[in-house]
């Protein structure tokens, strides 16, 4: 796997390889110490992970030649130990059953093919999973999410175009509780144009939700499209105040060079980050691995 995950952060790695190259072997001084904090900077790794990476350089190795090569992997090292603490695969752990997921996003950030994934991912550990379209608001986003899960053999409660969300996340909770399904992962509205209008959609799922079962909704997964860079971020607090957030899944990794924002999430936000999208192939979702990603990076 770590192949193809290396292509899909390609752009990414080229882009901070090129913007560290500035550096050439020198001795570790405050000068070199700027460029290195930009280089990060101008790879989308956020201010708070520049100087964080720039400072432990810093300490380790102030006044020391350093090659490009060594650089780079010093680099890699402080991604990973920023990595590390969140990297979380969502795990499939609800007593009594089912695990519920609201999957929350903008439209177009893959939501909806990230549920698919995510279920395909569920599966492969052989959990049975339920999909429930609760973002009447498209019909194309039903439509799509149904012929996921034809796709992949699992069962969509769906009601029509503009129905009520609550109560189709209440009719999956029934079914999926009858059924004895594992994994209940919930499609949501994705229209931040109306901010008002969706905070009270999803705090209705949520009461509802939480009727038929306290602990539910167990997790609320944000989806981001990497390819937004630092805009990215900017979504994470709408949707926090929004919705309330317990984790992250960034798409689109693959064909864009802003994937230093993912490092950026996780050292400003601390968010579990539970899996990346690397493609647009149902197995193109993969569980997030801090070490390889970070060394695919730098
Ligand atoms: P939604 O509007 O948020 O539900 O977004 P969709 O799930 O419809 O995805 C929008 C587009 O992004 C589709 O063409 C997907 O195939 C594509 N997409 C989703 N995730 C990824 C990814 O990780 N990589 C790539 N290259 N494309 C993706």
């Amino acid at each position: 796997w770590s192949e193809r995950l290396f292509g899909g952060f390609r752009k990414t790695s080229e882009r901070l390889t090129a913007n560290l190259d500035v550096v050439g072997t020198a001795r570790l001084d405050e000068a070199t110490l700027d460029d290195v904090e930009d280089a990060l900077i101008l790879s989308d790794l956020g201010p708070s992970a520049a100087r964080r990476i720039r400072e432990r350089l810093r300490d380790k190795r102030f006044g020391l030649e350093i090659s490009q090569r060594e650089l780079q992997e010093a680099v890699a090292e402080e991604i990973a130990a920023i990595l590390r603490p969140v990297a979380k695969p969502l795990e499939v752990t609800a007593f009594p059953r089912p695990q519920v997921v609201l999957v929350i996003g903008v439209n177009g950030s893959g939501k909806t093919t990230t549920i698919a994934k995510l279920a395909h991912l569920f599966q492969e550990d052989d959990y049975e999973v339920m999909l429930a379209a609760g973002d009447t608001f498209r019909a194309a986003a039903i439509g799509q999410l149904a012929t996921w899960a034809d796709r992949i053999g699992v069962p969509l409660v769906r009601g029509p175009e503009g129905g009520d969300p609550a109560s189709i996340v209440f009719d999956a909770v029934k079914s999926a509780t009858d059924k004895g399904t594992d994994a209940l992962i919930v499609d949501t509205a994705g229209r931040l144009q109306n901010k008002r209008e969706l905070m009270d959609e999803l705090a209705k799922i949520r009461k509802v939700l939480g009727r038929l079962n306290p602990e539910a909704p167990h997790d609320v997964v944000l989806v981001l499209d990497a390819t937004n860079g630092q805009n990215a971020l900017n979504q994470i607090d709408v949707f926090k105040e929004v919705a309330g957030v317990t984790g992250l899944v960034m798409t689109k990794l693959d064909g864009t060079a802003r994937g230093g924002v993912l490092v950026a999430a996780a050292e400003q936000y601390g968010l579990p980050i539970h899996a990346i999208g690397v493609g647009e192939k149902i197995d193109d979702l993969r569980p997030f691995d801090p070490d390889l990603v970070a060394r695919v990076i730098a």
